[in-house]
């Protein structure tokens, strides 16, 4: 089966967006297509793949212009229906108290300085808040006990932690090198992405920044590269992949050095 038809049988609209497995190197997940305006963009993200171009269908002004219509007006009904739910507080999520010594002993060894922190009693954890438009609808917990796993998450409802209000946007591996980064670097809003894969959403949140950095723990090179490569394509924007000597938690100096010179030259270039 030739692209063309492989696309067509997708029965893309106006403003849909298709991702899945490539039809040429069969890659899991890594084909997208878009639709914009009757403009089909299509590519593959696995490296080696040549599959990428734009097919243009033949939709009328008409046509374009009614379906853009139905998009908005579905959106706008989505975006009613899915509304994130607000988290409800268990009991054992405490306002963190001076005798809460294993709570303590973390923020003060990590220097973390935000207010939005709970302690849970019951599995002492530190927990982190997570908002979305002002409403906490997700929490992480990190362990500072003997308790399993190291990190835990209270509702699974965000889709990322983002810390800080730059105009830069900085991805790292975790919450605490997220609060870190943006204690080091006050001018950048910083993101953990909560998962091990980029999902429409984070391109949602993503868009929203002129330019993006991203440093993962140096054992993840990998999938630094392949981020950096599916966010230029999702959102046209350059993206940077920074190399750390250590992950950014641990605040060498080198890694701090070369994160505040990136940040300023991606400034003065906007
Ligand atoms: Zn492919």
């Amino acid at each position: 089966m030739g692209i063309r038809d492989f696309i067509n049988d997708l029965g893309l609209k106006e403003g849909d967006r298709h991702r899945g497995d490539c039809p040429q190197c069969r890659g899991k997940n890594t084909f997208t297509a878009t639709n914009t305006l009757g403009d089909i963009q299509y590519n593959c993200f696995k490296l080696g793949c040549t599959i990428r171009g734009i097919y243009v269908t033949d939709m009328t002004v008409a046509e374009i212009r009614r379906r853009l219509k139905d998009q908005q007006t579905q959106r706008a009904y989505t975006n009613i229906t899915k509304e994130k739910e607000t988290m409800e507080i268990p009991e054992y999520l405490v306002t963190p108290k001076a005798n809460h010594t294993k709570y303590q002993r973390f923020i003060r060894r990590w220097g973390i300085a935000i207010a939005d922190t709970l302690y849970d009693v019951k599995d002492e954890r530190v927990v982190f808040l997570i908002k979305h438009k002002g409403r906490v609808i997700d929490a992480i917990g990190r362990a500072v006990g003997n308790n399993h796993p190291k990190w835990y998450r209270y509702t699974g409802e965000a889709d990322y932690y983002t810390v800080g209000n730059g105009r830069i946007l900085l991805i790292v591996e975790d919450v605490l090198s997220a609060i870190i980064a943006t204690q080091e670097l006050p001018y950048i809003t910083a993101m953990a992405i909560l998962g091990t894969s980029l999902s429409p959403k984070h391109m949602e949140k993503i868009q929203e920044y002129n330019k993006v950095i991203i440093a993962l723990d140096p054992d993840a090179i990998g999938k630094t590269v392949e981020y950096r490569r599916e966010i230029e394509l999702w959102t046209g924007n350059k993206t940077i992949a920074m190399n750390l000597l250590d992950d950014i938690k641990y605040k060498m100096d080198e890694d701090i050095d070369k994160l505040k010179e990136l940040c300023n030259a991606t400034s003065s270039s906007d």
